[in-house]
């Protein structure tokens, strides 16, 4: 488990890297994945419930469903096909880093086992490979894809 931060910067930085170019799904995407990375509405709401860490709320197949059913909005054109897009960005980019931090990894009820790399590649929560690597590239990443974005949009306005 990374900090809550480093969870809701990663999901931020990759919604902006794949989001709609349209403002409302960026904007409200990218506050979506932020809030579903890391904190009460992520995968770790598990911590709060009390129903035991990284169990069914860190299942791989919940942004797998999310992204299908995103992909089955979009198909026939529904605008909001962008909330379960950034609802599995979010979810799934916070099980992306657990994978890489801890024994326990994240499970899965279709691959039936748990996923998690060895233990060299661990990121130990909050500690300097934490602080020093991945925040400041995710909170960097973040801020250069917003701005980009926006500029974006600003140049098929005029
Ligand atoms: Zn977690």
């Amino acid at each position: 488990m990374c900090m809550k931060s480093t969870h809701r910067l990663a999901a931020a930085a990759l919604w902006l890297a794949v989001a709609p170019s349209d403002p409302l799904p960026l904007a409200a995407g990218t506050a979506l994945a932020y809030y579903s990375g890391g904190g009460s509405f992520s995968p770790d709401m598990d911590l709060s419930l009390g129903i035991g860490h990284r169990g069914k709320t860190h299942l791989l197949e919940i942004p797998l469903a999310l992204g299908v059913l995103a992909a089955v909005m979009a198909l026939p054109g529904l605008p909001l096909y962008w909330v379960p897009f950034s609802l599995a960005v979010g979810w799934g980019s916070h099980l992306l880093l657990d994978i890489f931090s801890g024994r326990r990894g994240i499970p899965s009820k279709i691959l039936r086992c748990r996923l998690t790399v060895p233990d060299w590649l661990w990121i130990h929560t909050d500690g300097w490979f934490e602080r020093m690597i991945l925040f400041p590239v995710f909170l960097a990443t973040a801020g250069a894809l917003a701005a980009l974005r926006v500029f974006l949009i600003c140049l098929e306005v005029q």
